[in-house]
């Protein structure tokens, strides 16, 4: 089979120059493409060379349209509005979407939902193996232990994260809430400050620390009377996500259209 042409939105970013080598390590990709916003100093330069590779032949463009026509799919650590408007486009062009983005608004994934009618759309908060194997294990814990347990999930990030409780906190809290059968909207608690009153059995609870060069950590802890059961991911490197994200694409590839998540990809 010829390599999928993939296309990075972001290329001059942290998860962008990760993918960019990524892509160029794997054997069934090939980079098609290099995008970054309009008036970035990245245009033009060349996306191999600003991922710290050397030359591999794709200038950092700004046009998403033109881009998008000539590939096979789209891998997009970016920011929610722009990750909206790729969408829109890979459903006109009928392409693989791969989205790493966080931070996304209930309108944002509704806006995702209908370019899922023609994009294969593969969206994690998280694209490492490691915690998509986390999340199955928390599940599991939540499940068999009672609501008498209360569930705290702690992350830490490096200091230029924007947004709060990370993607891959939410995906954990959604792992625990479906393990109780419950909603995570209805029993999430993202934020204690002052007089809070006591903790509400079956509560999930956040907390985000922020600081220095992390690339993510993650706590689940699971607190009984007496007794507490910690499950923890550590990221050491970017390049967990930038491979989970060409394995996605790759998988992606030959799907139907619709919204896949990382445990489709893994078969978890
Ligand atoms: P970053 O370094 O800020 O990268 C984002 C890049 O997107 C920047 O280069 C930014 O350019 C660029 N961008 C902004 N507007 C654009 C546009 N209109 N067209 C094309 N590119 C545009 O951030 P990061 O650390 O790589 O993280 C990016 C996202 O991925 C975040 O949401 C983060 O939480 C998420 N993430 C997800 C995972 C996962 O496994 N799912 C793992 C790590 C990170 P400017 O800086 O010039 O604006």
């Amino acid at each position: 089979m010829e390599k999928m042409r993939l296309v990075v939105v972001g290329a001059a970013g942290r998860m962008g120059q990760m993918l960019v080598k990524a892509i160029a390590a794997s054997d069934g990709a090939t980079l098609a493409g290099a995008l970054e916003r309009p008036g970035s100093p990245a245009l033009g330069r060349d996306a191999g060379e600003v991922a710290g590779l050397g030359a591999l032949g794709v200038k950092i463009a700004d046009d998403p349209l033109k881009a998008l026509l000539d590939a096979d799919g789209v891998i997009d650590f970016s920011v929610p509005a722009v990750t909206v408007e790729i969408a829109a486009l890979a459903a006109q062009a009928r392409i693989v979407h791969v989205i790493g983005t966080t931070g996304l608004s209930p309108s944002d994934l509704d806006k995702l939902e209908a370019a899922a009618r023609h994009a294969t759309l593969i969206r994690s908060g998280n694209m490492s193996l490691g915690v998509n194997l986390l999340a199955g294990l928390v599940k599991k814990v939540a499940a068999t232990l009672g609501a008498d347990w209360d569930i705290e999930i702690l992350e830490m990030h490096h200091r230029m994260k924007v947004d709060a409780p990370s993607g891959t906190a939410l995906l954990l809290g959604e792992a625990a809430a479906a393990g109780r059968e419950v909603a995570l909207s209805d029993v999430s608690v993202r934020q204690r400050d002052g007089h809070t009153g006591a903790r509400k059995p079956g509560d999930i609870g956040f907390a985000t620390l922020r600081g220095g060069s992390v690339v993510g950590d993650h706590s689940v802890i699971f607190a009984g009377a007496g007794e507490r059961i910690e499950l923890v991911h550590r990221a050491e490197d970017r390049s967990i996500f930038a491979n989970g994200a060409v394995r996605a694409a790759l998988w992606g590839r030959g799907q139907k259209p619709g919204i896949y998540a990382m445990a489709d990809v893994l078969g978890l």
